[in-house]
């Protein structure tokens, strides 16, 4: 299984990071081993001094597919959930000033915890899905899927002409504004 992940899908994003607003989805990729289930503590990297909190909507693929078209991309995901793209920015900023691939700040063990799954017919229109973030009991991040520069099914129908999508396969579709640091000992409570 693989995890794709889409930057700067949110234009309030995308400025407060001073990034230009992408003409088309932003993709990179995550192991396996970037998983954080079931509330597992988040352990802060020896590499970094500056890891961010991003809370992303996640779908989950559940059928096999290649170049698949928005018009039937629906089809592809019968779950959403959310989860965390823990970014360390300090290392993420040194390389993409040197024009490298940035994994490493982004697809470290333990970078991306994920929540359980509600099913899509919970929600009236999944273009109308209210997400937040909580640090420490007060809020930071607030979204809404509606914000998206580039829908659920527009993710689907781009990154499967790359990548051949498999159930279980999972795409975190990007972040809105309020992202920030982390320190030691910080509680972070992600809302759909
Ligand atoms: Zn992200």
């Amino acid at each position: 299984m693989k995890i794709l992940a889409i930057g700067r899908n949110y234009i309030d994003h995308a400025k407060e990071l001073n990034n230009p607003v992408p003409t088309e989805p932003v993709v990179f990729l995550m192991p396996e081993t970037s998983l954080l289930r079931k509330n597992q503590a988040f352990f802060y990297p020896d590499f970094s001094k500056d890891v961010h909190y991003e809370v992303e909507l996640v779908l989950k693929i559940n059928r096999l597919g290649k170049n698949i078209s928005e018009r039937f991309a629906h089809r592809y995901y019968e779950e959403i959930g959310i989860g965390i793209d823990f970014t360390a920015r300090d290392l993420q900023a040194e390389l993409k000033k040197k024009g490298l691939p940035w994994e490493k700040s982004k697809s470290f063990d333990g970078a991306t915890p994920l929540g359980d799954f509600v099913p899509k017919t919970a929600f009236q229109d999944v273009k109308n899905i209210n997400f937040s973030l909580d640090k420490n009991q007060e809020q930071v991040q607030v979204g809404n899927t509606k914000d998206m520069i580039f829908s659920f099914d527009t993710i689907i129908a781009h990154v499967s002409r790359y990548f051949t999508l498999k159930i279980g396969d999972l795409i975190y579709t990007g972040t809105p504004a309020g992202v920030g640091p982390v320190k030691i000992g910080d509680e972070l409570c992600a809302r759909i």
